[in-house]
């Protein structure tokens, strides 16, 4: 029986994520390909087809030229994943959206700030439908493979939906608010093992928020340790584009 068919796509990217699925260990790379075909990925192979079971998209949409191409994917594919960060939020991309658009065209393009097409950053859900999201900046590739196994034996994406403060505690970590520091964890979808608070860091909220993002929680820490909307706002704007509601009705 014909395996189903997975292609990749990039908008507004680094093109990290796609990089990622390239540099799969073996053990993963055997894994993903028993289960399917890749049958178009630009940075990997020159072949292209006409239709695809799952369609991967990397990437925001940052231009309105862009929205046609992705509507044609989206008509040419059953399942369509928004891959990484940029897709699922929009990502660091959306950070723009925080400025005003004649200020950061003047910063990219001094000598010719009107040269490129730009508007306001938006995920791929913003603009199509979206059947699965794969979340990260980047993505982590056990979950990237799993995911994919799922959606060719039809289930529901194996992704936690609880905060990265359960795993951070598992880790037996000392929260960053107590060294004077600010973090996203409390709100924030787990399944990176809370990966910076691990290693010296905060969470900056790169997978995007739990579904239901437990606001009392937030509102606890923001509270004991004297924090505004604004402050939290400021800091975390790197992924905060779609999360800022949650912190407006948390403050
Ligand atoms: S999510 Fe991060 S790693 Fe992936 S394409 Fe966007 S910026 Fe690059
Ligand atoms: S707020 Fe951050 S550092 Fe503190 S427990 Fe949660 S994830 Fe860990
Ligand atoms: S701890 Fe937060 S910022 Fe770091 S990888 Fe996990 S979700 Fe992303």
């Amino acid at each position: 029986m014909a395996k189903p068919k997975v292609a990749f796509f990039d908008f507004a990217s680094c093109e990290g994520c796609q990089l990622s699925a390239i540099d799969l260990a073996p053990e993963q790379m055997l894994d993903l390909l028993n289960v399917v075909d890749i049958v178009e990925f630009r940075e990997a192979i020159s072949e292209k087809a006409a239709k695809y079971d799952i369609a991967l998209i990397e990437g925001s949409i940052t231009r309105d030229c862009d929205v046609p191409r992705l509507q044609d994917i989206r008509n040419r594919s059953k399942v369509l994943v928004a891959f990484g960060a940029c897709a699922h939020t929009g990502g660091i991309n959306a950070l723009k959206n925080f400025q005003k658009k004649e200020d950061y065209q003047k910063a990219v393009y001094p000598t010719d700030p009107l040269k490129y097409e730009t508007t306001v950053t938006r995920a791929i859900s913003e603009v199509v439908q979206v059947d699965a999201f794969i979340p990260g900046c980047p993505i982590n590739t056990m979950e990237f493979v799993r995911i994919v196994k799922n959606l060719v034996l039809g289930k529901r994406p194996d992704i936690p939906d609880y905060s990265v403060c359960v795993e951070c505690k598992k880790n037996e970590n000392i929260c960053v608010y107590e060294k004077g520091m600010h973090c996203l964890g409390p709100v924030i979808r787990a399944g990176c093992d809370a990966k910076c608070p691990s290693n010296g860091g905060y969470c900056y909220g790169c997978r995007g928020t739990v579904t239901k993002p437990n606001l009392h929680a937030q509102k606890d820490v923001m509270q004991k340790y004297n924090l505004t909307f604004d402050q939290m706002t400021d800091q975390f704007k790197l992924f905060l584009q779609r999360n800022r509601e949650v912190f407006k009705n948390a403050g």
